[in-house]
């Protein structure tokens, strides 16, 4: 089974930037997966042509009428090639996205066959792993309801709130704990992949391979190039 790599950009970068990504273009992977995610209005910069490397986005309406002023549909993403959509960041469950609204995008990204990618994760450390149980089981009781095929692919990724962009990083143990967890809770999917993210460098990441996770989700050091570049070097490795 392939490896990932999710660069999540947030809501940084510019034209020049997302223009300079057509660099990535010349990679050669074994078996490592890359997917960008620009903030939605930078998706036509970003000019693909490698078979390794796909986009993405960072949100996606959970609404199927056109009545959503401000929102963006899945056909729409797909217009532009967008294939898999971050769903459920911390960032946006910060800001008032509840389990049923992570749920309804999943199953609205699902039935126009962009991938999701589901952000879950406690938000402290010494909080378990109860949380992230509660998170994966809302998507998993939709999913069943919707009676969308158990086949399509569902990718979590595991990030602890407390990790992301603070350089904290959670053990390779707990890491695995927590993996393990949810391809558990989600064993009614039978194509299913669960990212790590939080904190990750190009210093740091080496050790992280050694996970049984099955990629990363990358946050800041997905503005720095050559760290970048580094990192999907050494997953493919
Ligand atoms: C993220 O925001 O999903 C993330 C992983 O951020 P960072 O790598 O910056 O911690």
């Amino acid at each position: 089974m392939h490896k990932l790599v999710v660069a999540n950009y947030k809501m940084n970068g510019n034209i020049k930037f997302f223009r300079s990504l057509n660099i990535l273009n010349k990679l050669k992977l074994r078996d490592t997966k890359i997917v960008l995610c620009p903030p939605f209005l930078y998706l036509p910069i970003v000019k693909l042509k490698n078979k390794s490397i796909s986009l993405g986005c960072q949100n996606i309406s959970q609404f199927i009428n056109n009545k959503s002023t401000g929102e963006i549909s899945p056909l729409m993403l797909k217009e532009f090639n967008v294939c898999y959509a971050i769903i459920g960041h911390s960032e946006r469950r910060a800001i008032g996205e509840t389990d049923d609204m992570v749920a309804n995008k999943v199953i609205n990204a699902l039935n126009h066959d962009i991938t999701p990618i589901i952000c879950v994760g406690e938000n402290n450390k010494e909080e378990g792993l109860s949380l992230v149980k509660t998170q994966v089981k809302a998507v998993l009781k939709a999913i069943d309801k919707s009676g969308i095929e158990k086949t399509k692919e569902v990718i979590f990724a595991y990030e602890p709130v407390w990790s992301i962009g603070t350089g904290k990083l959670p053990t390779i143990k707990d890491i695995d704990k927590a993996v393990k967890l949810i391809k558990t809770t989600a064993k009614l999917l039978v194509n299913t992949k669960v990212l790590y993210g939080g904190s990750i460098n190009g210093d740091n990441f080496t050790d992280l391979t050694n996970s049984i996770a099955d990629g990363f989700l990358l946050g800041g050091v997905s503005q720095k190039l050559e760290e970048f570049k580094k990192i999907v070097k050494g997953v493919d490795a």
